[in-house]
């Protein structure tokens, strides 16, 4: 099927009373924020940006080490970024999926798949041992073909992800619309083992009381506007203060970066979410949807949708929006024609749920990277690290991303630090102009693949040598 952007009345209408919120940031047991930072603090280790990526490293820090002196500064509230705002998928996969670490990293991958796994088993242990109450459910995840093109795409997946001893299986038509009864449906892939589902805003409010009980010390709208480096320290201005630290760790993702060098590897690209109205019991058995798996349709503009513990459903992607400039901000985070949009494939996909009703619309940035997975580096003579681009696959890699990052920062070699991912950079954005052409562009064909039984023109097919690409 290949989806009709037109929204029709039935889409219009189950947008209208949206509150443009995030969902899962917009209730009342959100912790009151922390008093933001004045006059002048040292501290062992700073650590720069409170999402998934800062919340572990500041965690993982002091785990290691509870002597050491732990700063985590936020410039709004803590989850406030993508942290608070994604689909809440936590996947094993440290290479935003299989197929891209196959085609990058073949001979590490099998280490890849092993540290991806113990990642999230350890993310799991953590939310267990800390008492971390996040609907963390390990339900696997479904792509599913809605073209017959995908198909084969997806036999083969299945095919080579499990001879590397991966849990995916091939479902038929048949036995993926037992599963979720979409008409749209014509095969999946279902990674059993490899996927979880988290509510990211309560994980992240559990991982900064978890710090907070550890001895890290936080500030809430204290944004760093800069840093320098002295002697052997690093200077971190905020507008009431000034810290002076050992080491930091920069957890900025798509944030207008304080190392300008990373404005070269990372674009900020907007990607849009709606929620439902809880459905009733009859709209439940209309679409058959018993489980709580993921799920992920496989054109290049893809969705991503999933219940909620309150039974909604949870339906975003497609749209993946970049603003010249890196343009980046609050006038990006709604978007009612993408919310029209994403209600009609809704529709479509789903065309027994007619009298839907969304709830809840939002966006959020990506750290959208030419290699779709992270990347690593210091700076200041090694007292800075960094790591940045995830590209929309950052819930569950974040932690090893934090956790590869105080490797670097501390000096130590690690099997993580020996890999070529983490050794290697993604080739660079060019500046723009042409980095607004060339994604318009590369949007363009990958519109025009998903519409011609995914048909890859000469651009895509020369970028893809490069292993230049775009995607959220
Ligand atoms: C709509 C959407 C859906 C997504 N869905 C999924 C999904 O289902 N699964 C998945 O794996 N990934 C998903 N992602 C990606 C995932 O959310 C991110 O990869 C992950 O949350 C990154 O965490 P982070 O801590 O690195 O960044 P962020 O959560 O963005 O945190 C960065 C923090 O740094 C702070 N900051 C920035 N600059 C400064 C400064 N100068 N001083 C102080 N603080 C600063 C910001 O305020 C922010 O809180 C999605 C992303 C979006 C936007």
């Amino acid at each position: 099927m290949i989806f009709s952007n037109e929204p029709g009345p039935e889409a219009l209408a189950s947008v209208a009373g949206i509150r443009p919120s995030v969902y899962w940031l917009d209730r009342s047991e959100r912790p009151t924020s922390a008093p933001a930072l004045e006059g002048v603090h040292h501290a062992d280790l700073l650590v720069v940006g409170g999402g998934f990526t800062g919340l572990w490293a500041a965690l993982l820090a002091k785990q290691a080490d509870p002597g050491r002196d732990v700063l985590l500064v936020e410039g709004g509230r803590i989850a406030d970024g993508a942290t608070g705002r994604n689909g809440g998928f936590v996947s094993a996969s440290l290479t935003h999926g299989f197929h891209n670490g196959m085609e990058r990293w073949p001979a590490d991958m099998p280490t890849l798949l092993r540290l991806g796994h113990e990642n999230l088993d350890a993310i799991e242990k953590t939310v267990g041992e800390l008492g971390i109450d996040c609907d963390f459910i390990r339900t696997g995840e479904l792509d599913v073909a809605v073209e017959a093109y995908q198909v084969a795409g997806l036999q083969h997946f299945a095919d080579s992800a499990s001879a590397m001893g991966e849990d995916v299986g091939f479902l038929d038509q048949a036995q993926v619309r037992s599963r979720i009864d979409s008409p749209a449906y014509l095969a999946a892939a279902y990674d059993g083992t490899g996927v979880a589902l988290v509510d990211p805003a309560r994980l992240a409010w559990g991982l900064r009381r978890a710090c907070l009980e550890a001895g890290v010390r936080l500030a809430e709208r204290t944004p760093v506007r800069d840093l320098t480096a002295r002697g052997e320290a690093v200077i971190a201005r905020t507008d009431r203060g000034t810290i002076r630290a050992d080491r930091v760790a920069l957890a900025t993702n798509a944030y207008p970066p304080l190392l300008r060098r990373l404005s070269h590897y990372v674009v900020p690209v907007y990607d849009y979410v709606l929620v439902t109205e809880p459905l009733t019991d009859a709209q439940w058995s209309a679409i058959g949807w018993s489980g709580r798996e993921g799920v992920s349709d496989t054109g290049n503009q893809f969705h991503y949708y999933r219940t909620t513990q309150d039974g909604r459903i949870l339906w975003g992607g497609y749209d993946a929006v970049y603003h010249r400039g890196n343009g980046f901000g609050p006038q990006y985070d709604h978007s009612r024609e993408s919310y029209e949009r994403l209600a009609e494939h809704f529709l479509q996909t789903f065309p027994q749920l007619q009298d839907i009703r969304f709830s809840h619309g939002w966006g959020g940035a990506i750290d959208t990277c030419s290699r779709f997975s992270a990347f690593w580096g210091t700076a200041h003579g090694g007292r800075v690290a960094y790591v940045a681009g995830y590209t929309g696959l950052g819930v569950g890699a974040s932690r090893f991303g934090a956790a590869t990052m105080l490797d670097l920062l501390d000096g130590r070699e690690t099997e993580r630090t020996a890999l070529e991912m983490v050794r290697t950079k993604p080739l660079p954005f060019p500046p723009e102009p042409v980095r607004s052409l060339g994604i318009r562009l590369t949007t363009t064909a990958l519109q025009k693949a998903d519409a011609n039984d995914g048909h890859r023109n000469l651009w895509l097919r020369t970028l893809d040598r490069m292993g230049l690409g775009f995607d959220s």
